[in-house]
C-alpha cells in the first residue's frame, strides 16, 4: 500500500509539474541537459565505484560504456535541441487551400523509464536524456538488481536536475507495479521480454504507449575470407569486454563452417590468453556476475547433459566471486537450453554447418534478435545476410559499436523488442508529432456543403 502511495504521489506531483507548463521551454530542457552532464563529470569516480559495487565492472568499461555514452547524448541533445523542438513546416496541399501545414513536437507529458540492472548507470539516464529533451515530466526506476547504481542515481538526480519534474523511485517488484498502475503518458522499459510482456499489459489498460527494449540471442556468422587476427580481438571485446557477456548486444553464438571453425577456435583462445591471462578468474579486466541466481543459471547451462562435454576452452568457475571464466562451447545441441535461451554471460557456443549460408536459417529459426554481426570480406554475402536476416540492427566486422552512432535508431525487431531511442530517435521516441493545419476563412467551396445535389457532384 506504501508503494502503491509514493507511485500515486510522485505521478501527481509530476503531472501538476508538466500541466504548469515548467517543462516546455527550451531553456528548462538545457539546463536539465547541461545539469546531467555536469554530474557525469563531477560524480565519475562514483559512479565508478558503483558501477564496481554492483558488477566488479572494471574503470575503463565503466568510462567507456556508460559515462562517455551518457556525456556524448547529453552534448548531442543539446547541440540539436532547438533543430528537433522547431516546427517542421509541410506541404499545405490544393485540397486545402489556402492554409499553411506543420508538424509540432508536442511533449507527451508524464513518462515512466523503467531500466535494467547490466548497463546501470547508461540504461537509466540515457532515457531520460530523451524523456527531458522533449519537454516531458519522468519518473526513472532503476534497477533494484544493481543497488548501488541504483542508491547512487536516487542521491545524484535530484542534486542536478529540477525535483520537481523529474523523479527517482527506487524499488523491486512490489515499487514497479505500483508505478505500474498509474497511468504514464509512455512507458520506456528495458529489460527481458517476460517482464515486458508484464508491462505491456498494464499499458494496455490505459492505451499507454510503450517502448520495449528487450534482448533475445545475437547470431555471429564468421565466413572464412576475413581478417582472423581482427575478427577474434574484436569478438572477444564485444562479449567478453562488455560485462563479461551480460549485455543485450553481446554475441550469443558463432555460426562459422566446419572447415574454418578450428582457425578460428584457435585465434580466439590466444586473443583470450592475452586480454584475460592463464588465470581469467583472477584478472581484474573481468566483470563478474551480477548475483547468484544469475550465476547459478548459468552455471547450469554449461553443466546440462549433453553441454558439458563440449567446453572446448574456459569453464572455471568462483562461486565466492561470482565469476566464470571466458567459456567457448563447440557443437553443442540446437536444442539444449544454452542455445534456446539468451545466454547474458560469459559462455560462447560455436555452431557449425557446412556451406555459411546456412548460417541464415540456424538464426532463422529462432526469434528475432536485437543485433546480428557477420564478418565478412565478401559484399554479395554481406548483402544476402542483409536482406535475409531481421535483426534490431545489424553490423559487418564488428560488435556492439553501431549504438555509439546518434544517427541510428536504437531498438529491436519482434522478439528483441519494439521503438527505438538515441539521438533524434530518443527525442521521437518521447514526442508526439502533432499534425497542424492553420486555415485562412478563405477558400469556400459551395460543393462541399449540403444539400449534395448531382451538380456539386460533378464538380467534386
Ligand atoms: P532487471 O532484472 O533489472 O529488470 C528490469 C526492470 O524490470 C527492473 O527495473 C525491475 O525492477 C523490473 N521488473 C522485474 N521484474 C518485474 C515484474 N515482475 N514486474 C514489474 N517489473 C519488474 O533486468 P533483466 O530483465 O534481467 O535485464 C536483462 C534483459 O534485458 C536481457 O534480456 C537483456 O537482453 C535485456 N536488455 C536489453 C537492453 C536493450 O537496450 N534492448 C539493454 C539491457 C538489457
Amino acid at each position: 500500500m506504501e508503494a502503491v502511495a509514493a507511485a500515486a504521489e510522485a505521478r501527481e506531483q509530476l503531472r501538476e509539474s508538466f500541466a504548469s507548463g515548467r517543462t516546455r521551454p527550451a531553456a528548462w530542457r538545457a539546463a536539465q541537459l547541461r545539469g546531467l552532464l555536469r554530474m557525469a563529470a563531477d560524480m565519475e569516480a562514483e559512479i565508478c565505484a558503483a558501477l564496481r559495487a554492483d558488477l566488479a565492472k572494471p574503470r575503463t568499461e565503466s568510462y567507456v560504456h556508460e559515462i562517455s555514452l551518457v556525456t556524448s547524448s547529453c552534448k548531442f541533445a543539446l547541440k540539436n535541441l532547438k533543430k528537433w523542438m522547431k516546427p517542421n513546416k509541410v506541404p499545405a496541399g490544393l485540397l486545402t487551400f489556402p492554409s499553411a501545414a506543420r508538424i509540432a513536437a508536442e511533449p507527451l507529458g508524464v513518462v515512466l523509464v523503467i531500466s535494467a540492472w547490466n548497463y546501470p548507470f547508461l540504461l537509466a539516464v540515457d532515457p531520460v536524456i530523451g524523456a527531458i529533451a522533449a519537454g516531458n515530466a519522468v519518473v526513472l526506476k532503476p534497477s533494484e538488481v544493481a543497488p548501488a547504481t541504483s542508491a547512487l542515481l536516487a542521491d545524484l538526480l535530484p542534486r542536478y536536475v529540477d525535483g520537481s519534474c523529474v523523479r527517482v523511485v527506487e524499488g523491486g517488484i512490489p515499487e514497479t507495479t505500483a508505478l505500474l498502475e498509474q497511468k504514464w503518458d509512455k512507458i520506456f522499459y528495458t529489460g527481458n521480454g517476460k517482464v515486458g510482456r508484464i508491462v505491456m499489459s498494464f499499458a494496455a489498460k490505459h492505451l499507454t504507449p510503450v517502448v520495449l527494449e528487450l534482448g533475445g540471442k545475437c547470431p555471429v556468422v564468421v565466413d572464412s575470407n576475413v581478417d582472423l587476427q581482427v575478427a577474434a580481438k574484436r569478438i572477444a571485446a564485444g562479449k567478453w569486454g562488455c560485462n563479461s557477456g551480460q549485455a543485450c548486444i553481446s554475441p550469443d553464438y558463432i555460426v562459422t563452417t566446419k572447415c574454418f571453425a578450428p582457425k578460428l577456435l584457435d585465434a580466439l583462445k590466444r586473443v583470450l590468453d592475452k586480454f584475460y591471462g592463464k588465470e581469467p578468474l583472477r584478472s581484474p579486466d573481468l566483470s563478474r556476475i551480477v548475483n547468484s541466481n544469475h550465476f547459478n543459471r548459468l552455471q547450469a547451462l554449461m553443466d546440462e547433459e549433453t553441454v558439458s562435454d563440449k567446453i572446448v576452452f574456459g569453464g572455471e568457475s568462483d562461486e565466492q566471486q561470482l565469476k566464470i571464466a571466458p567459456t567457448l562451447l563447440l557443437d553443442v545441441p540446437l536444442d539444449s537450453t544454452i542455445m534456446k535461451e539468451e545466454i547474458f554471460g560469459p559462455l560462447l557456443p560455436i555452431i557449425t554447418v557446412d556451406k555459411i549460408h546456412e548460417s541464415f536459417g540456424v538464426i532463422n529459426s529462432m526469434s528475432k534478435p536485437l543485433a546480428a554481426y557477420l564478418f565478412s570480406n565478401d559484399s554479395r554475402l554481406k548483402q544476402q545476410f542483409e536482406m535475409n536476416v531481421s535483426a534490431g540492427g545489424m553490423i559487418f566486422n564488428d560488435i556492439g559499436i553501431h549504438l555509439t552512432n546518434p544517427h541510428l535508431p536504437f531498438g529491436g525487431v519482434g522478439e528483441s523488442g519494439m521503438g527505438a531511442y538515441h539521438g533524434t530517435f530518443s527525442f521521437d521516441a518521447f514526442t508526439h508529432m502533432k499534425a497542424v493545419l492553420d486555415r485562412s476563412f478563405l477558400g469556400e467551396a459551395k460543393a462541399r456543403y449540403p444539400p449534395y445535389t448531382p451538380a456539386k457532384l460533378k464538380i467534386l
